[in-house]
């Protein structure tokens, strides 16, 4: 097996964007994908996902909301109670939160695995060079040779001390089947994915629907601040989760927004 890989020759234009401008954070988010791509960390595929992410992010209000909380809190403590916990990384992931990504593996002790959809050797060392540049000291799945059941071609390499042995596998911004293979292969399964309707959130244990951006930093604050908790209250903390329902709890809050907004406009109210 074999990847093709041709080259994308990007032009970065850079025009300054005012603090003041109502859409800053976001545009800036978007400069960090630009200058993903040009780093040879995102994948064009890469942009299109993550143009998906923004829409679903308008559609909840760009803020984390309960719904996300809730997962937030069964995923720190999911954390605390797992005994090998391994966060993959793919490109979008390494472009947007290299170094919260670092700070999460320090807090939890777990692994960062580079694991991508579109994998090419020369992409892998990209990716791990980045997390390195972020102050990460150990990096798997770079040269990974072991395979996730169910998955064909390169989607399905992964490293046998890093996810192949996992007992948790936290992934953002995922393909939905890579999710279900994972889950298949009896591993807890989290999803930090702003798509309520993507087959990754549909097939994870439990799913963070927020902004990678927003998520990580506030997963890793929980994780501190449950780290001094029993084992019983984790267990109830994880255990109190379910996942079609917070699923169900997005859509609602998406659908309610959306009638309020639409009869705002209207009635003539803003
Ligand atoms: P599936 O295969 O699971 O049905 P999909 O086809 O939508 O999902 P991809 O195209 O692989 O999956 O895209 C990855 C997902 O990541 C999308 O659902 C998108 O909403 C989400 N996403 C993109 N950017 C972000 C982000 N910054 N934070 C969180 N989620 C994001
Ligand atoms: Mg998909």
């Amino acid at each position: 097996m074999k990847a093709e890989t041709s080259q994308v020759k990007v032009t970065i234009v850079k025009v300054p964007v005012p603090r003041s401008h109502p859409r800053f954070e976001l545009l800036m988010v978007r400069e960090q994908m630009v200058e993903g791509l040009a780093r040879g960390l995102v994948v064009p595929e890469g942009l299109i996902a993550h143009g998906r992410g923004e829409c679903f992010d308008y559609l909840i209000g760009e803020k984390t909301e309960f719904f996300a909380l809730k997962a937030i809190r069964a995923a720190a403590a999911s954390f605390l109670l797992a005994e090998k916990p391994v966060i993959s990384v793919n490109g979008n992931l390494a472009a947007l939160c290299a170094r919260e990504l670092v700070e999460l593996s320090k807090a939890t002790g777990a692994p960062l695995e580079v694991n991508l959809f579109y994998r090419s050797k020369l992409r892998e060392k990209t990716v791990a060079s980045a997390l390195k540049a972020a102050g990460a000291s150990r990096i798997l799945g770079v040269n990974a040779s072991k395979r996730i059941p169910r998955l064909k071609s390169f989607r399905s390499l992964a490293e046998a001390k890093g996810i192949i042995e996992a007992d948790l596998v936290l992934l953002g911004i995922e393909d939905g089947n890579r999710v279900e293979a994972l889950r298949k292969a009896g591993k807890k399964v989290v999803v930090i994915d702003l798509n309520p309707l993507s087959r990754s959130a549909f097939n994870a244990s439990i799913t963070i629907i927020d902004n990678v951006v927003r998520a990580l930093p506030k997963l890793r604050l929980e994780i501190e601040k449950l780290r001094s908790a029993s084992k019983q209250r984790l267990r109830r903390e994880a255990s109190s989760y379910d996942n079609r329902e917070a699923l169900a709890e997005a859509l609602n809050y998406i659908r309610s927004r959306l009638e309020r907004l639409s009869s705002n406009l209207a009635s003539g109210r803003s």
